[in-house]
């Protein structure tokens, strides 16, 4: 582990990698995606249960009003039954229909939904009616009812024709009849049982069936009999070209479908069901957008929350993410700033024990070096050589030569004695002005003075020219001291036999070794 994550927690240390980025967009972007996403299932999945809600609403009221569509014209029938049964048997003499028309007028009475009761003879003309009074010359000769059971003598079953208005009081009815015939079977006339279309639109109208919704009653050739709300202009209108009478009814009693409305366009949802045992198909069909319509408020609604929500999300995501980015940023600040001071406080460790000139160590370094290296050589009693050198005559070379001449001639002896140091712990210093020391550790006197000769004959070898020097060339003496420390010694007393002996050095003619002994302290002493 680097050291620049040490103190750093562990799920700091994961926000400071670079890879967090991407992922942290690529998380937050999935996040308000699969928000979105849920929210438009949920969306999807209310409207569907909405439509099959709205399905199952006109389906049944399709079976209700089917229901109703069959006891209405059950009712009518048996009445004309009745009438049939009457006129055929009683036969049509004033004073039977005198009878007729009061029992005819009770019917009327008491059935809402029943606008009228007529019976006409074989010519057309009116024989009786619930309305009581017959009006002059009235003949429905011509009505489509009267022609159909005139042409229809095997049809005894009652017959509903397409919607007329009526004679007596203009209103839109159905007309509901059965051939009357005589004692040979022959065509005797029409009873006819009318329908109110006026009390079915009121009966309609009970149901909610919102605001664009229908019901219709349409016969089962495609002619409208009653449409709800009412529209005059629909009743008697052919919707037999239309799916629900082309494609879905000849397939199937009762279905719903989704289908633009024939009369007016708007797309609806129709339930149809075919009355049992008439000729008639009842359809309940509820707008298309008015059962979309909660569920579209609610998705209005819905979606300006979730908009906010993922808004809001990808703003507070992405806030984080540049959180995380000036951290990094501020991270990698810090470690620049770290690297270049630890560069620079290395350099300035460098300089403080470094010699400009020379770049061997400088006196600060030596001192330090001798008092490790003398306790160490202490400690383990081991020997510890010093080698002083002192440039012969340099004062003349810098009056021959000139100082800068003399600072180049001291970075060539520098290599020479950079040269002397032959083991890791070795240490080569310039001690100041023109003198140099080697620091041996583990040396022995032969092997330190060996060392010292080796610089020495690198510096001859140099040969450089010294005009002021007796043998023409630069020189170099050098003092020896080796010490296994004893107690009570000290590294003075190391550089102090090295000075001594260097000294005896110079005394004994320069350009030579001299290792300390008995004889130099003498000398000195
Ligand atoms: P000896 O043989 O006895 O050592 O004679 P010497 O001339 O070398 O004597 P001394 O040690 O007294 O003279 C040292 C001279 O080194 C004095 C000074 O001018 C010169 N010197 C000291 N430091 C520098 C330096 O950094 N650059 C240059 N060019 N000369 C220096
Ligand atoms: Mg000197
Ligand atoms: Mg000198």
């Amino acid at each position: 582990m680097t050291d620049k994550h040490r103190d750093t927690p562990h799920w700091r240390r994961w926000l400071l990698k670079p890879a967090v980025l991407p992922l942290a967009r690529a998380f937050v972007v999935l996040v308000c995606l699969s928000l979105v996403a849920t929210d438009a299932w949920l969306i999807w999945k209310a409207r569907s249960v909405q439509l099959r809600d709205a399905q199952i609403e006109t389906s049944n009221l399709a079976s209700a009003l089917a229901r109703q569509a069959a006891d209405s014209l059950k009712k009518a029938d048996t009445v004309l039954l009745d009438l049939v049964e009457r006129l055929q048997v009683d036969g049509t003499a004033p004073a039977q229909l005198q009878r007729l028309n009061g029992l005819m007028r009770q019917h009327v009475f008491g059935q809402a939904e029943l606008h009228g009761l007529f019976a006409y003879d074989r010519d057309g003309n009116w024989l009786v009616s619930s309305f009581g009074t017959i009006p002059e010359g009235a003949n429905n000769a011509d009505r489509e009812y009267f022609s159909f059971h005139r042409a229809h003598p095997d049809d005894h079953g009652p017959h509903i024709g397409p919607p007329i208005r009526s004679r007596t009081n203009n209103q839109w009815i159905i007309p509901v009849s059965r051939r009357l015939e005589d004692a040979q079977g022959n065509f005797a006339g029409v009873a006819l049982a009318t329908i109110s279309i006026d009390y079915l639109l009121q009966f309609y109208a009970t149901f909610d069936i919102r605001d664009n919704g229908a019901i219709n009653l349409v016969l089962n050739s495609g002619i409208v009999l009653v449409r709800s709300p009412s529209r005059e202009s629909a009743i008697g209108s052919d919707i037999s070209q239309g799916q629900i009478f082309s494609r879905l009814l000849p397939q199937s009693p009762a279905g719903t479908a989704m289908l633009p409305s024939l009369l007016d366009g708007v797309e609806r949802l129709f339930s149809y069901r075919q009355v049992q045992g008439y000729p008639l198909v009842v359809v309940a069909a509820l707008a298309k957008q008015d059962i979309l319509a909660d569920w579209r408020a609610d998705t209005t609604r819905q979606l300006v929350v979730i908009s906010l929500l993922a808004g809001l999300l990808l703003l507070l995501g992405f806030y984080l993410i540049r959180l995380i980015k000036q951290g990094q940023k501020t991270e990698a600040e810090l470690l620049a700033t770290r690297d270049a001071l630890r560069a620079f406080n290395q350099r300035l460790e460098k300089q403080a024990l470094e010699d400009e000139l020379t770049q061997l160590g400088n006196r600060r370094r030596f001192i330090r070096a001798l008092d490790d290296e003398f306790a160490r050589a202490s400690r383990y009693q081991r020997p510890l050589a010093l080698v002083l050198f002192d440039v012969d005559y340099f004062k003349q070379y810098n009056d021959i030569y000139g100082h800068s001449a003399g600072d180049a001639c001291l970075r060539a002896v520098a290599t020479s004695i950079r040269g002397g140091q032959k083991r890791p712990a070795d240490l080569a210093v310039r001690y100041g002005g023109e003198e140099f020391c080697l620091l041996l550790p583990e040396t022995d006197a032969a092997g330190a003075l060996q060392v010292a000769e080796q610089v020495r004959a690198a510096v001859e070898a140099q040969a450089i020219v010294h005009a002021g020097c007796p043998w023409l060339r630069l020189s170099l003496s050098a003092g020896v001291h080796v010490l296994t420390p004893q107690v009570g010694d000290g590294p003075e007393a190391l550089v102090k036999g090295a000075d001594q002996a260097l000294y005896a050095a110079k005394a004994a003619g320069r350009d030579r070794v001299l290792l300390f002994d008995q004889d130099v302290e003498q000398l000195i002493g």
